[in-house]
């Protein structure tokens, strides 16, 4: 650690100094003065009229058995706080944020050759949408759509003698919690219902850009969107990308510096479906959306944010989830812009 070079009066205070390799890093070392637990109990408390708005995932029957009215936030930050709210340690299908989790690994693996095999552009188009790729020639449009999400995990299964085993430890790592699990009912409904997610991979492997057998992927692939877990979890576990590719918790480097700003950028640009320019716009923040009503966002260099409610919205993302991450941003008077 080479100097503590500035202190912003209101926020936070950082330190500037030099990893191992010699890349020059920012670190958050404090904030001080915003007491994020009041933030988020006010939100919560005004909200509560809003429980249960939306529609809860049906399509995969598992997912119709949650409780409509979970509602929970957590905050992690990174001087090592946790601040959380109602529901924030009751389990979830975490679905589609897993892809995060997934491209990371893949990314963290293969570097920029990532990129012939999946875009970096919002698709415009509903998450499990086929029309794209025939135009497009089997390259999905980015990484959080499922065809882009299927072959990340075609990758992970190329790259890993035992991904699903890979996958959890990964996630269990960044999270610090051991306990991380598949949830087996859900993916078993999963996998009884994926015939749209079949007709993707197998489209894709017509254009060569899936390698595996198509019913191992489909396994996998329901299995990491079945992971469960909590608000609390998930926060920390993105705090590794709000510290510019540093797990926080162990000290590691997962992705490098520019890896972490490539990753974010997708997650901005792509992270909500088709609604991902409208969150942008409302909350300002790198975000994942999955149809379980979790959605996690984060500010780089302090925070990450997780916010659980089940009932979605036309686009898939949750109602109230978008709701509060776009109070949140407005509170604290603090976002990526
Ligand atoms: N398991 C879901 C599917 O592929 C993921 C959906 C999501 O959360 O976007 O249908």
């Amino acid at each position: 650690m080479y100097a503590v070079f500035a202190v912003s009066p209101f926020i936070t205070i950082f330190a500037l100094y030099f990893e191992s390799d010699g890349c020059l890093a920012l670190l958050c070392l404090k904030n001080i003065f915003m007491d994020y637990q009041e933030v988020i109990n006010r939100i919560y408390s005004d909200f509560q009229s809003k429980r249960g708005e939306g529609k809860v995932a049906d399509y995969i029957p598992a997912l119709a058995e949650t409780d409509p009215m979970r509602y929970g936030i957590s905050i992690s930050s990174l001087d090592g706080d946790t601040f959380a709210v109602g529901d924030a340690d009751v389990n979830f299908s975490i679905q589609s944020i897993s892809k995060v989790f997934t491209f990371a690994m893949v990314l963290r693996l293969i570097g920029d050759k990532i990129w012939e095999a999946v875009g970096r552009e919002p698709s415009g188009n509903p998450f499990n949408s086929l029309i794209q790729l025939e135009y497009e020639h089997g390259i999905p449009r980015n990484p959080f759509i499922n065809a882009g999400a299927l072959v990340m995990t075609d990758r992970l299964i190329s790259l890993y003698d035992r991904p699903k085993e890979a996958l959890l430890d990964f996630i269990r790592s960044v999270s610090g919690n051991d306990d991380i699990y598949f949830d087996q009912h859900v993916a078993r409904s999963e996998r009884e219902h994926a015939d749209r997610n079949m007709a993707l991979a197998h489209f894709m492997k017509s254009f060569g850009n899936i390698n595996n057998d198509i019913d191992t992927l489909i396994d996998v692939y329901c299995c990491q969107c079945a992971i469960s877990m909590n608000c609390n979890d998930l926060a920390r576990a993105f705090l590794f990308l709000a510290n510019h590719g540093v797990n926080p918790l162990d000290g590691e480097r997962i992705l490098s510096v520019s890896q972490a700003k490539r990753l974010g950028a997708v997650m901005l640009t792509c992270g909500l479906y088709d609604e991902s320019g409208d969150f942008a716009f409302r909350a300002g923040l790198p975000g994942k959306s999955g149809v379980g009503g979790g959605i996690v966002a984060y500010i780089p260099g302090n925070l990450s944010i997780a916010v659980w409610s089940p009932g979605l919205n036309p686009h898939g993302n949750s109602e109230l989830g978008v709701e509060t991450l776009e109070r949140f941003t407005t509170d604290i008077g603090n976002s990526i812009f």
